[in-house]
């Protein structure tokens, strides 16, 4: 394809202050002259039968179409009648993989200035699997399912994304000497898949111990891959490595080879209109969808320019201790590029 084909891709703006971080986005992309047209999409305001939730068929196949979208933060809706939004989009498009880069960001000081780390999360089943009854009163039972389908596809995902990415070793994440059977499989098909990649590093760690080793030391770590539960709960412990929600990026994977990236943060209604938000996190999520698309140009001067501006210090937003607001600070981002 030539160089001024243009990339149709599915954007959420989402609730909150999803449409005031989109519009930076969009603003960001527009500057770095980025060959994507962006397809909008929001979530409605009525249960879609179709979808059994506020998400519309047509915004799913949207993705499923274009194979690649970014996704601002959704409220819950409170209510019956209707399915989760989240649980919509991760049903509905088979998310199997959630992909979470963390890396120290120059400049805003945390703990650690090292750390450069890839958690990939199990998406699917594991405890997740929404399996739970009562056995007897007073005794509960909640199943755990790990498949040696949805482990292989994980396993395969994280070491071609290290392969892909320089990256030099692949970590799974395991309580095998205790959910001997459970987590033992899941070891059994990252070790079959390793065995195709000899130049990427495997190892196994157990999870209380990847967490002591996290808090002490983050950079021992490379890409980690874990079932459902551990990386629900190591994705958030990287996060707040590297300072937070405002900051933390990620993109989910699906069945095919869709890919869905998305910020970490909710929709934050206490700064929503105010023009205070963060668009870091979405920013650096719309960096992920650009690699993923293999517009690595692009995604590097995106980063660059973003890294640049808070590392500067002088456009921060408030949670980053700052007085900046989202337009200033975006428009500091798009004068680096
Ligand atoms: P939240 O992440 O929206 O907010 C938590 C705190 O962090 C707030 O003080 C908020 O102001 C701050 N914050 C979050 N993102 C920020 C940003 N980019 N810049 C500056 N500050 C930021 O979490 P919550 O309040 O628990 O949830 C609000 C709504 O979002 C709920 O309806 C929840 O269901 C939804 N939610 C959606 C997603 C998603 O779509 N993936 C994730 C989490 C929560």
């Amino acid at each position: 394809s030539s160089a001024t084909d243009t990339i149709r891709a599915t954007l959420f703006p989402g609730d909150g202050i999803g449409p005031e971080i989109a519009e930076s986005v969009k603003q960001v992309f527009r500057t770095a002259e980025v060959p994507i047209e962006w397809e909008e999409h929001y979530v409605g305001d009525q249960v879609d039968p179709r979808t059994q939730s506020f998400l519309t068929w047509e915004s799913l196949e949207s993705v499923r179409k274009n194979q690649v979208g970014l996704k601002g933060p959704m409220a819950t809706p409170i209510g019956k009648g209707h399915r989760s939004l989240n649980l919509t989009l991760r049903k509905e498009l088979n998310l199997y993989a959630n992909v979470r880069p963390c890396y120290s960001l120059p400049g805003y000081k945390t703990r650690y200035d090292d750390v450069n780390l890839i958690t990939i999360r199990e998406n699917t089943e594991g405890e997740y699997s929404g399996l739970e009854h009562q056995v007897v009163r007073g005794v509960v039972e909640s199943l755990k399912i790990i498949t040696r389908q949805a482990s292989l596809r994980v396993a395969e995902y994280a070491f071609h994304y290290a392969k892909t990415h320089g990256r030099e070793r692949v970590s799974a994440i395991h309580k095998a000497n205790i959910m001997q059977k459970t987590d033992g499989l899941f070891l059994k098909c990252c070790r079959e898949v390793a065995e195709k990649y000899p130049e990427i590093t495997y190892e196994e760690v157990v999870i209380d111990n990847c967490c002591m080793m996290l808090v002490k030391n983050p950079a021992l770590f490379d890409v980690l891959v874990m079932p459902n539960l551990y990386g629900d709960i190591i994705s958030d412990l990287c996060a707040g490595l590297i300072g937070g929600l405002g900051l933390t990026p990620s993109c989910n994977i699906g069945e095919g080879g869709i890919a869905l990236a998305e910020a970490v943060h909710g929709s934050a209604p206490d700064i929503a209109g105010k023009n205070m938000a963060n668009p870091t996190a979405l920013l650096l999520s719309s960096v992920s969808m650009l690699r993923h698309l293999n517009l690595h140009d692009k995604a590097d001067r995106i980063q660059e320019a973003i890294l640049s501006t808070i590392a500067e210090g002088k456009y921060r937003t408030a949670d980053l201790g700052g007085t900046s607001t989202t337009t200033d600070f975006t428009k500091a981002i798009c004068d680096h590029l």
